[in-house]
């Protein structure tokens, strides 16, 4: 199917129509129109007409944003939002309580509902790429838990980046010895990656389907000569490698302890750095460590909501910017966001960094840019991240009929300074549309729901009273 979007204002990269600044807004030039062929932004211009058989979008209205990239998430937490027993809790006791104590009992249908219920989420917020940090594994799993969330992702119809997660000690896993099961070893991690790879990833800068290596844990459940088997494995293939990092002391203070050294010193011993990694989260990140990280190009996915939520601190994302680090935005899971919303995520980032330095920390077009154009350069997804002609057509329209928004001076950047809610209207992902008129095409609501209803049910049986 091809398309005309019509009357489009909103972020269109710079080199589409002429202009100064990194981005195009609203009141820098009059709205254009946008031609959709075969997955791409063929044409971009002023009174471009329908042709063959072309289906005409109407922009009118609304704001056009590239697709937003959401480079780390736990769709498996989607059903596990607001668990009284972690609400107040920080990420040690909220571990324990939630994410360890249910892990090892999602089964593969409700595998495929929460993944479900959560790219939902994500897709209403303006995600149309997710990376799902998967870490449901174990020595017996069955790859029918993993292989839910790549069916729910193409049912949907969002590109997926599942970054395989897991564990191969128990060390201060807490989840891992409640649950009484055994990790895998590390030659069962990487048979199991490789049937994963020559299934489903497609190296392409247009994948719809991407596998990443990424051990839960660098520090607390991943030996190291398993991290550099692990490192090795990528690096043959050409995977990208991401994990947690510095989300809170302990990491820093288990590494001096264990291994003797920083933790951001020990991933480098470990092989893990470079610009095919990312962590999430380097709250506690010092200045030393930015500079090791920016001189090996290795990136970050800031997690604001959550960091906020569970009391860890903010990622120092100003300095690491400074030093040409590549910053890109993640939700992190919904056990510790409550939603999964790449706009909040957005304004968030932007209303923080100001708040601690100053109005001139950063820009709401900056902000745009790391939850898009960023992090498709860090995935090595290069066709996407940008409205521009040559690009795959992943664009999203936020509605913005809504009284919310009147008397707004900024309509183009007002879903990311404005904040929640945002409604989007159409998304495209590849030139196929998967949100016409504010509903999601490929899945049934209804039915999500009530299969979740019932794979809740299930879980308690196996756990208990949430
Ligand atoms: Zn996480």
């Amino acid at each position: 199917m091809n398309y005309l979007i019509k009357n489009a204002t909103g972020i269109l990269a710079s080199s589409t129509i002429k202009t100064t600044s990194q981005f195009q807004s609203k009141s820098e030039s009059a709205p254009c129109d946008i031609r959709i062929s075969q997955g791409l932004i063929s044409e971009i211009g002023q009174g471009l007409e329908l042709i063959n058989n072309e289906t005409l979008i109407d922009a009118t209205n609304c704001v056009i944003y590239p697709g937003l990239i959401n480079t780390h998430h736990h769709l498996a937490q989607s059903v596990l939002k607001g668990i009284p027993a972690g609400l107040n809790s920080g990420l040690g006791d909220w571990l324990a309580a939630v994410p360890y104590r249910f892990w090892p009992n999602i089964d593969a249908q409700l595998m495929y509902d929460t993944a479900t219920l959560g790219l939902a989420e994500l897709l209403r917020s303006g995600a149309t790429t997710c990376c799902d940090h998967h870490y449901l594994y174990h020595e017996s799993v069955s790859p029918e838990v993993e292989e839910a969330v790549w069916q729910a992702a193409t049912d949907i119809g969002m590109r997926l980046v599942l970054c395989r997660g897991g564990a191969t000690s128990i060390g201060s896993h807490k989840g891992l010895k409640g649950g009484g099961i055994q990790p895998e070893t590390v030659e069962q991690m990487i048979k199991r990656l490789d049937d994963s790879r020559s299934r489903y990833h497609q190296a392409d800068a247009n994948a719809m389907r991407r596998l990443v290596v990424a051990p839960t844990s660098l520090i607390h459940s991943t030996k190291a000569e398993d991290l550099k088997a692990l490192a090795a494995y990528a690096r043959r293939h050409s995977l990208k490698m991401h994990s947690h990092l510095l989300e809170v002391d302990f990491d820093e203070r288990q590494s001096r302890l264990l291994h003797g050294t920083s933790a951001v010193q020990y991933a480098e011993e470990c092989g893990w750095l470079g610009e095919d990694v990312w962590f999430a989260h380097l709250v506690k990140a010092s200045a030393q460590d930015i500079d090791l990280f920016a001189k090996t190009r290795t990136s970050i996915s800031h997690c604001p909501t959550s960091n906020c939520r569970l009391g860890s601190g903010v990622a120092p994302v100003i300095a690491m910017e400074n030093s040409g680090m590549n910053i890109t935005l993640g939700v992190d899971g919904s056990a510790s966001a409550e939603n999964a919303s790449m706009i909040q995520e957005l304004n968030l980032a932007w209303l923080l960094h100001r708040s601690i330095h100053g109005p001139e920390a950063t820009s709401a077009e900056q902000i745009v840019k790391w939850g898009s154009q960023n992090a498709a350069k860090l995935l090595g997804l290069d066709a996407i991240g940008e409205i521009k002609v040559g690009k795959a057509a992943d664009v999203v329209l936020f509605d913005m009929s809504h009284y919310r928004y009147w008397g707004n001076h900024s309509q183009t950047l007002a879903p990311v300074i404005a904040g929640e809610p945002v409604e989007v209207k159409t998304v495209l992902v590849n030139g196929r549309m998967i949100v016409n008129n504010g509903e999601i095409k490929g899945i049934d609501l209804d039915k999500t729901q009530s299969s979740l209803i019932q794979g809740l049910v299930r879980l308690k049986e196996k756990v208990g009273n949430f």
